[in-house]
Formats: structure tokens, sequence, C-alpha cells
């Protein structure tokens, strides 16, 4: 009978304490803690109706508390903060009790991503687009956009997204949040005097079989993407944010929504459970960590943490692969006998006017076969129905989390 501590109650986390809770026999485990530094729950995929205003921000998040119901004999223990890991003794040191370690038999870490800004000078200044205390300043940038565009002496205004260094998570979000952008700009009337544009460090940061249908989207939109230009640093010049790149092009930009470097968090790389891209690598099958610790064979990375690879192929950073991951490892620690695992994600892109793109990679036989199988992806246009799409996939895991009491997620239709 094992005791098995989960670090984390964002998708990953939750995904595993749902599982053990609902669908691992009870005589496989003897005892599952969840840990959390905070008590609510967000979806990223929400955040945009708060920035262009048809949600309140606080509408993004959802209190753990009320999850309890949904988690039978699973110990919730949050706004508690965990310090460090001890890989030899097995053990976590919790804020709520630093002087009397927890143990553990299995440790599930999914603290997800931070962004990390300290590589490039300046960077700071820009809205992280990943987190959510910077979802109010989005918002706050499209309504200071819309002013000065409206204003007499309106000069053109740019918006600038710029994706600092992959991987990073939810590849789609920086052309979501432009074409999102555009939209919100064009119902206010000035998009015309508003250029957006969208630049990456490498040629293309999604799946391949995207490319055609985003690029169509670039175009009708009129959202520029500069492939291939590496920030090299972001200065302030009056009242704009000039973005510097390796090759001395520049963007004077009236705001710059960025993509900061993303690694694990601190009390992970202190674990020495790191490796030179700041994720944890871990085996794709099992999720099992394949660093050089002592106790490697009882942690499990799970979700954006993890650094997972398939011949080759990063494994991309989704919730709905976080939960999935969180699944297969609680079966595997309750050694359920009749499992099937499957990794397909279906992460719709919005377009604005409800319109999305569904991108769905299916790593399942890179799961079942890590030496040789190789990710899916399908991608299909949906010009209708792309946000009732999204807002019914946010509803599925708020039901799932929380039950009957979870708000439900309106967001308020557009003029
Ligand atoms: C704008 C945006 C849009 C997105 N859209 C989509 C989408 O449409 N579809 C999709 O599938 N994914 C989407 N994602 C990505 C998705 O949110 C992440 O992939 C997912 O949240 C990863 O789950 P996780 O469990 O790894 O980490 P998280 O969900 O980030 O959870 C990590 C948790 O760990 C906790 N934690 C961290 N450190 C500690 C510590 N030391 N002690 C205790 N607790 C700690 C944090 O408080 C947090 O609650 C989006 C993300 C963003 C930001």
């Amino acid at each position: 009978m094992s005791r098995v501590v989960i670090v984390g109650a964002g998708f990953g986390g939750l995904g595993c304490a749902w599982t053990f809770a609902n669908q691992v026999s009870k005589d496989a485990v003897a005892k599952v803690t969840v840990v959390d530094s905070k008590d609510w729950f967000t979806i990223g995929g929400t955040w945009a109706y708060a920035w262009c205003d048809r949600v309140p921000v606080m509408d993004t998040k959802w209190n753990l508390h009320d999850a309890k119901p949904q988690l039978p004999g699973v110990e919730m223990k949050l706004n508690t903060t965990v310090m460090s890991i001890d890989t030899e003794k097995k053990t976590v040191t919790l804020s709520d009790a630093p002087n009397d370690p927890t143990p553990y038999d299995y440790l599930v870490l999914s603290p997800g991503v931070v962004g990390d800004p300290s590589g490039i000078s300046g960077l700071d200044q820009c809205v992280d687009m990943y987190s959510h205390q910077h979802v109010e300043r989005q918002k706050t940038d499209l309504a200071r956009i819309v002013t000065n565009a409206k204003a007499d002496n309106a000069t053109r205004q740019t918006l600038a997204v710029v994706i600092a260094a992959t991987p990073y998570k939810c590849p789609v979000a920086p052309f979501e949040a432009a074409f999102v952008a555009d939209d919100f700009l064009r119902r206010n009337g000035v998009r015309d005097t508003v250029d957006i544009v969208v630049t990456a460090p490498v040629p293309w940061p999604l799946p391949d079989p995207a490319k055609e249908i985003f690029t169509t989207y670039l175009t009708e939109k009129n959202v520029t993407f500069s492939p291939s230009v590496k920030i090299k640093n972001v200065t302030r010049e009056k009242d704009d944010t000039v973005v510097t790149f390796e090759d001395d092009s520049c963007i004077n930009a009236a705001a710059v929504w960025a993509v900061y470097p993303q690694t694990a968090p601190t009390f992970i790389k202190d674990a020495k459970l790191t490796n030179p891209m700041g994720f944890v690598p871990a085996n794709i099958g099992t999720n099992k960590i394949t660093n050089d610790v002592a106790g490697r064979e009882f942690i499990f990375c799970i979700g954006d943490c993890a650094g997972l690879s398939a011949n080759g192929k990063p494994h991309p950073k989704a919730g709905e692969f976080a939960w999935q991951m969180g699944e297969m490892v609680a079966h595997d620690i309750g050694k359920s006998a009749d499992y099937t695992h499957s990794r397909l994600g279906a992460c719709i892109a919005e377009c604005g006017g409800g319109a999305g793109v569904l991108v769905a990679p299916d790593f399942t036989a890179c799961v079942l076969d890590p030496e040789n199988g190789n990710p899916k992806v399908q991608v299909a246009d949906k010009r209708e129905g792309g946000e009732a799409y999204k807002v019914a996939w946010v509803a599925k895991y708020i039901t799932k989390v929380f039950g009957d009491i979870g708000r439900v997620f309106e967001p308020s239709a557009v003029a």
C-alpha cells in the first residue's frame, strides 16, 4: 500500500488525483495527497475571453476547495508550497511544516513551468502572455490601443506577439492571441490603423500540417508572421516598446505580448532533476523520470514540466496531454489491470468571429512504443463553431473537476 504525493493541482495533478479517486482500486494506494501553492484552478484557454472583455478576469478562476466532492479519498493541501525534494530520503518539505518533511512512496511532479525573462535584457517589461497575473495588462493594452487609435492625432500602432524561445506550452496560443486581438480591434473600428505581428525564433512553431490553414488565416486577417528571429533585447522609446532582434531588425510596438522562455520551477532545478533545456527528462511511455538521481524509479513527471520526446520529436505541452499523463501514471501506480491509454489531444485555436482551427495531435503510438512510434496530427478549419467547440472543451474539464457545482464558463456574445 503506497503513499502518493502529487505536486501541483493544475491539469496534470488534477488528472492524476481524479483518476486515483474515481478509477483506481482503493486497495492499491494507502493515501493520495495533492499539494498546490494556490487554491484556485485556471484554464488558459479562457484568458482571451477576459482580455477582450467578454468575461471578468475572475471568471477564469475556479475555487479548488469546490473540487473536493469529485476527489473522494484525496487529501488536498492548498495554499501550501513544496519547498524542496529529497529523492534519497523520499520526502518533500512543505511550507506548512518546514521541519517535518512528508514521506512518499511515489512522487508525481506536475508543477507546470515558469516564464523566465532574465536571459533577455528588458523582456520583463513585456506582458508574459502565459501568466495569469498579466491578463489584466493585456486587457489594458487593448483598451489603450483603441483609445489612441480614436484620438484626433492618432498615428499607426503595432501589437507585437513575440515568442522568445521554444518549446513553450500550447504552441497555438500566440497565433490565437493575434487573431482574437484582430477581431477585437475590428469590432472596435480601429483595425485599419493597427499592425499585428507575430514573431518566432524558429521557422514555424506549430506542427507542419497546421501551416497551410494558419497561413491562410494570417493572410486573411492581415497578421504578419516573422519567422526565425531571435530577440536580442527590449527597450523603451517614448511611448513605444522596442523589440530588437539578433539580426538588428526591430519592432516599435504600442504593446508587446511575449512568450517568455519557459522552464521548470526552481525547487525542481534545486533537486537536480532538470536537463540543460530546463525540463525534467522522462520516459514518454511511463512518465518516470530518467535522470541519474537516487530513487528515480519512484518519481514521475507529467505535464508541461516534463521533457518528453518520441523519435526526436518533442511532445507538445498542453492541458489535455497533462491530464492524460496524470491518468496514465495513476493507473500505473495503482496497477489497474484493464486500462488502455490514449494520448490524443484536441486543441482549438480561436481565430475570432466564432472561427477556430482544431489541432489534434495523436501521440498514442509513441506512448505505446517509445522507440518506434510516430505521432500523427490532424488539423481542421472550423469556420463556424470553433468558439462553441472551445467553450464545450472548457466545460468538459470544469465538469470533471467540479461536478455539477462547477461554475459554467459563459462568455458574453459579441456585439
Ligand atoms: C493562454 C493559454 C492558453 C492555453 N490554451 C490551451 C488549450 O486550449 N488547450 C490545452 O490543452 N492547453 C492549453 N494551454 C496549456 C495548458 O494550460 C498547460 O499545458 C497545462 O496547464 C499544463 O498542466 P500542468 O499540470 O503541467 O501545469 P499547470 O496547469 O500550470 O499546473 C501547475 C500547478 O502546480 C502548482 N505549483 C507549482 N509549483 C509549486 C510548488 N512548489 N508547490 C506547490 N504547487 C506548485 C501551480 O500553482 C499550478 O497550480 C494554455 C495555456 C495558456 C497559458
